[in-house]
């Protein structure tokens, strides 16, 4: 695909990495894709046409879509009529057979412009799958209501356990725990405690990669950078940032007080969404990942043992078991 119609690498202001592209078919022309909306609009949904996935990339980003959810809504629907759980009848009549072209661009069009059954895709799979119900609630991926990304966590543990704590649903931007792919066993004991922080199929020192990581992702986002760089990297620590920060403004700014205003803000953030009605229960993940274990790859046999995962995850955060901050 890159051969074909990859006209550039394309980046933000001053970056010299250039993660992005830009590309040109016969039909359209356009930024990206980014990984998530090439896969949500290929193999999540049964579509082998690249050619259709870049014109929907063009499509959904000049509409102001989000390509991730509705390449779920999508799946989850086609899913859903595999296994007889809703006919087209259920759709307006439309055929949510997998890879179905026609289909996809008519429900993508219906949700644009808010007509039929597209206003009830707009709403997100939870929605649908809560509505619609016949058990198609086990098939939608979501946490907290937001859809998951393409990375499956059944063969990454500790991104298993961001989508399952993230304060707005299944989120890998909260923690994006990249450090579990990397290899790094001797960093990893040295940082948290054990090797198998560095193996992405052990659920063990997780919840210590998970809530540093957490800390790191929030950092680079107060500071305005790129989370490819402060966090996948590994670049930033908060000593640097104090640095960073004491550079900028003038104010004595530690390490130490970086970190206790990181930890202040991720346990306002919690107390919010409680206040909204979070609980535990929520802080977990879909059925499949959970419950149906990968037949097959390198990942054959993993589930995520997420109820284990995110108790390790409360505890080191100094909440207690269901969740809640304590009062200091
Ligand atoms: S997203 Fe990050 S890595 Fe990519 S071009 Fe922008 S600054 Fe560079």
């Amino acid at each position: 695909m890159a051969k074909k119609y990859k006209k550039k690498n394309k980046g933000c202001f001053n970056c010299n990495i250039n993660c992005s592209r830009y590309y040109i078919t016969p039909e359209v022309e356009s930024e990206g894709p980014e990984y998530e909306t090439l896969c949500s609009f290929s193999s999540r949904i049964g579509n082998q046409d690249l050619e259709f996935a870049l014109k929907m990339n063009q499509y959904l980003n000049t509409m102001g879509v989000d390509s991730l959810s509705m390449g779920e809504t999508i799946g989850w629907a086609m899913e859903c009529v595999e296994k007889g759980i809703f006919t087209r009848d259920d759709f307006d009549g439309l055929d949510f057979t997998w890879g179905n072209l026609e289909t996809i661009q008519t429900i993508v069009e219906r949700v644009v412009n808010m007509e039929g059954i597209g206003q009830e895709f707009a709403r997100g799979t939870r929605h649908l799958a809560q509505t619609m119900g016949k058990g198609s609630e086990k098939y939608a991926l979501h946490v907290k209501g937001l859809d998951v990304i393409c990375g499956d966590p059944r063969g990454i543990k500790a991104f298993g356990l961001t989508y399952a704590i993230a304060s707005r649903g299944g989120d890998h931007l909260r923690a994006e725990p990249f450090f579990e792919l990397t290899n790094r066993f001797e960093e990893a004991e040295k940082r948290f405690g054990t090797r198998d922080a560095a193996n992405r199929l052990s659920d063990n020192g997780k919840a210590k990669l998970v809530e540093f990581t957490e800390r790191q992702a929030l950092l680079t986002d107060c500071l305005t950078m790129c989370k490819n760089v402060g966090l996948s990297m590994d670049v930033l620590d908060f000593d640097l940032a104090s640095d960073l920060l004491r550079a900028g403004t003038g104010l004595a700014f530690t390490g130490d007080r970086v970190d206790t205003a990181l930890k202040n803000c991720i346990t306002n953030d919690r107390l919010m969404n409680i206040d909204f009605g979070v609980t535990a229960k929520d802080d977990t993940l879909p059925h499949r990942f959970t419950h149906e274990p990968l037949t097959e790859g390198d990942s054959k046999d993993q589930v995520v043992p997420v109820r284990d995962m995110v108790k390790d995850y409360y505890k080191i955060k100094g909440w207690d078991e269901h969740g809640v901050p304590k009062k200091s």
